[in-house]
C-alpha cells in the first residue's frame, strides 16, 4: 500500500516546488531514523524509494531530467497517439512484477506476436513465407555454434564464434543474408551490442523475459513509473556530479547544491558511469571501475513514421527485410493492428543503430522511406511527422541499455551490484543478473537495493 497519494497535477507542482530547495538539504526526518537518497527516477530508483518509504524511511529522489521514468518514457507529441521511445513491451507477462503493477492502475495493455510477420527481400520484394524455414535453421546453428563457443578455455564474441563455427565464409549470398538477419533480430536487437563486441560465453539464450504473451501499452509505459513515483519526494532537474561518502553519511553533489543521508541507492545508467559524469569520492573500488569498463552499453533507436494513411499491409505485426549490411532497416512494427493509425516504427540496432545518430532526421526519413518504398508502394507518399529516438546522444542514459561484453567476467552484474561500505548501493538494469535489459529487471534491482538498505 501506498503511504500518500497524489493526483499527477499535484506529484508535478510537489516535484517543482521541491526543485527550487534551499542549496544545503539535510535530509533527516523525526518520524524516521533512516534517510535516504535514491539517485535517479527511472524504475530502479523509483521502485527503490517506494520500498524504503513503505518501510517507514525518509527519501528523496534526485533526478536530473524534467521528468520520471529515464528510459520508459512516453511521447505525447502525437496527442492522439503516445508513442514510447524507450520501452515498449512487458516481456512475459506471467508472474512479471511490472504486470502487478499495471494490474494496480487498469493500464490497457495489448499482446503482441513476434511470429506474426512477413519477410522482404534485399530489394524489398516480399518473400514467401517458406523462406522463414531458412531464419529458423540459422537459429539453430548459432545456439549450436554457441554451445561449442562456451567450451572454449577463453572468451571470444559471437562474431569470432559465428566465423569459427558455422563458416559463413561457404553459405551462397542469399544464406548470408538470412544468417545477417538472425544475428541482428535475434542477438542486436536483444542486446543492443553488436556481435563483434557480445560474448559467445555470456549472452543468455534464453532471453531476460518471464514466461506468457508480450504486451504493449497503447496509451503508454510512462503510466508505470509515474504511478510508482506518485507520492515520493522527487527532485526534478537535480544532475549529480559528485558522490562522497564517509563514515557518518553521504553527500551527494547535483549541480543545484549538496544533499546529506545516511545512505545512497545510485541507479545512474552504466553509459553514465562509464563516462565518468558522476565522481566518486574515495573513488569506487578498483573491481567495480574495473566492470564498469568491460560491461557493454549498446543502443536499440525507434523512429516512428506517421502518414495519412497505411499504404502497408493492415496486418501483420511485424516486416522484416534481408539486407546485404546487416542490420539496416531490416525490423518494422506495424502499429496499425493495436491503434489503428497509420503509425510504423523501424528499429535500428548495434552498429547500425549508433551510426543512424550521426544522421540528420532528413536523411534517416528519406532513407527509411527508400525502404518502405521498395516494399510496399514506389508511391508512398511522405510522412506527416516522425519522432525519432537517439538513445547514445542522450546525455542520461548515454545508450539503451547493457550487454554481455566479450571480456568482461560472467560475474559483472555482481561486482556492479555490490554495496560500498554499506553507504554506497547500486541498483538498475545493469546490476541484475537474471533480467537484465528490462524494465522488471530494473524495477527489481531497485526493491533488492532497498530491502539491503532496510536489512543492516
Ligand atoms: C529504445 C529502448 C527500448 C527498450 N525496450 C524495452 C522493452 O520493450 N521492454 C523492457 O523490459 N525493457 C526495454 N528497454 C530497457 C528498459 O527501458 C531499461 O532496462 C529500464 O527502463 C532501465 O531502468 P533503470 O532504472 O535501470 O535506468 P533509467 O530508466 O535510465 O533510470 C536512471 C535515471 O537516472 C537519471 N540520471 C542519469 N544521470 C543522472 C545524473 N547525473 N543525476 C541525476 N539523475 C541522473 C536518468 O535521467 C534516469 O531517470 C528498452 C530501452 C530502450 C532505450
Amino acid at each position: 500500500m501506498f503511504q500518500k497519494r497524489l493526483t499527477r497535477r499535484e506529484f508535478v507542482r510537489f516535484s517543482a516546488a521541491a526543485s527550487a530547495a534551499i542549496l544545503m538539504t539535510n535530509c533527516t526526518n523525526t518520524q524516521s531514523d533512516l534517510n535516504v537518497l535514491v539517485i535517479g527516477a527511472g524504475m530502479a530508483g523509483l521502485a527503490a524509494a517506494r520500498t524504503l518509504q513503505e518501510s517507514g524511511a525518509t527519501v528523496t529522489v534526485l533526478e536530473g531530467r524534467d521528468r520520471v521514468g529515464g528510459r520508459v518514457h512516453t511521447s505525447h507529441m502525437w496527442a492522439d497517439a503516445p508513442m514510447d521511445l524507450g520501452a515498449s513491451w512487458i516481456h512475459g507477462i506471467r508472474q512479471n512484477p511490472i504486470t502487478d503493477l499495471a494490474d494496480q492502475i487498469n493500464a490497457p495493455r495489448l499482446e503482441t506476436d513476434y511470429d506474426d510477420g512477413i519477410l522482404y527481400g534485399p530489394d524489398g520484394g516480399r518473400l514467401p513465407d517458406r523462406e522463414w524455414g531458412k531464419y529458423e535453421l540459422f537459429e539453430a546453428q548459432i545456439e549450436q555454434a554457441l554451445e561449442q563457443a562456451a567450451q572454449l578455455d577463453m572468451d571470444i564474441s559471437i562474431e569470432q564464434a559465428i566465423n569459427q563455427f558455422l563458416q559463413p565464409g561457404n553459405l551462397s549470398a542469399d544464406e548470408k543474408m538470412h544468417l545477417a538477419l538472425v544475428l541482428n533480430s535475434a542477438l542486436e536487437q536483444e542486446w543492443s551490442g553488436s556481435i563483434s563486441q557480445l560474448s559467445a560465453q555470456n549472452t543468455p539464450n534464453d532471453g531476460t523475459g518471464y514466461g506468457g504473451p508480450d504486451v504493449i501499452f497503447p496509451e503508454g509505459y510512462s503510466a508505470i513509473p509515474e504511478f510508482l513515483a506518485d507520492g515520493l519526494n522527487i527532485r526534478l532537474n537535480e544532475t549529480v556530479t559528485k558522490i562522497s561518502h564517509d563514515a557518518a553519511g553521504v553527500t551527494v553533489t547535483t549541480q543545484q547544491g549538496s544533499y546529506r543521508a545516511d545512505k545512497a541507492i545510485i541507479t545512474l545508467p552504466l553509459g553514465v558511469l562509464k563516462k565518468g559524469l558522476v565522481e566518486f569520492e574515495p573513488p569506487l573500488p578498483a573491481e567495480k571501475r574495473t566492470v564498469i569498463d568491460q560491461m557493454g552499453v549498446g543502443v536499440l533507436n525507434k523512429v516512428y513514421l506517421r502518414f495519412a494513411e497505411p499504404f502497408w499491409n493492415k496486418r501483420p505485426e511485424w516486416f522484416s527485410k534481408l539486407s546485404e549490411e546487416r542490420g539496416e532497416w531490416s525490423q518494422w512494427f506495424n502499429l496499425y493492428p493495436y491503434i489503428q493509425k497509420p503509425i510504423i516504427l523501424a528499429f535500428n540496432a548495434a552498429d547500425f543503430g549508433t551510426e543512424l545518430e550521426t544522421f540528420s532526421d532528413e536523411k534517416i526519413v528519406a532513407d527509411a522511406m527508400e525502404v518502405l518504398r521498395a516494399m510496399f508502394s514506389a508511391d508512398a507518399p511522405e510522412p506527416e511527422s516522425f519522432q525519432i529516438t537517439r538513445w547514445i546522444a542522450d546525455p542520461f542514459a548515454h545508450g539503451s541499455y547493457s550487454f554481455p561484453a566479450v571480456g568482461a567476467p560472467a560475474n559483472a552484474r555482481k561486482i556492479l551490484a555490490q554495496a560500498v561500505e554499506n553507504r554506497l548501493f547500486f541498483a538498475g538494469e545493469a546490476t541484475n543478473s537474471d533480467y537484465p535489459a528490462t524494465v522488471h529487471g530494473a524495477y527489481l534491482s531497485g526493491t533488492r537495493e532497498a530491502e539491503k538498505v532496510l536489512a543492516l
